[in-house]
């Protein structure tokens, strides 16, 4: 599963080699969160309020502590609310697709002291439920990308060989 947070939030999983798609693609970026007991910030999403994108992707960031993501790097609090929206979700995803591994990439987490934090709260907040061997090496389970944030556009390439594949096998 790869899920971009940056000036929205976007989730792709791909199962037994393919890019899950039901009646649409999922929205895995609008999954409604419970919000923290100490946030009184109302979300930023104009349909939902407090989904994962209305409580964390860059513009909610910066309509929450009023400065962009990159400036309040230093302020641990910032991401410590951060790793607690973005690990709420990670905990649904768990859940539902019991996914192999997870990606996480866009702007915000170009924030290297956030992905730490987003595994610790994803443990926390699992409450020992799940006992597989991926959950308790959370350092290869969580991880940042690898392709230099390309993984957008390789990832639309792949899909279009894939398709030109399909086309030729007839
Ligand atoms: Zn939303």
């Amino acid at each position: 599963m790869y899920i971009t947070i940056g000036t929205g939030v976007g989730a792709g999983i791909i199962s037994n080699g393919k890019l899950l798609h039901g009646m649409l693609h999922p929205e895995g970026g609008h999954l409604l969160l419970s919000r923290h007991p100490k946030d009184s910030f109302e979300g930023a999403c104009p349909y939902h309020k407090n989904c994962l994108e209305g409580m964390a992707a860059g513009p909610a960031i910066e309509a929450r502590w009023g400065m962009k993501g990159a400036q309040l790097a230093d302020r641990k609090e910032v991401w410590e609310l951060e790793a607690y929206y973005i690990a709420q979700a990670l905990v649904d995803y768990i859940m539902v697709l019991s996914p192999q591994r997870i990606i996480l990439g866009g702007g915000v987490m170009h924030q290297e002291h956030l992905i730490p934090l987003v595994r610790e709260e994803v443990t926390r907040q699992l409450g020992g439920y799940i006992k597989t061997k991926e959950l308790e090496d959370m350092e290869h389970y969580i991880v940042l990308p690898s392709l230099n944030d390309n993984q957008g556009i390789m990832g639309a390439l792949k899909l279009a060989v894939d398709e030109y594949q399909l086309e030729k096998i007839g």
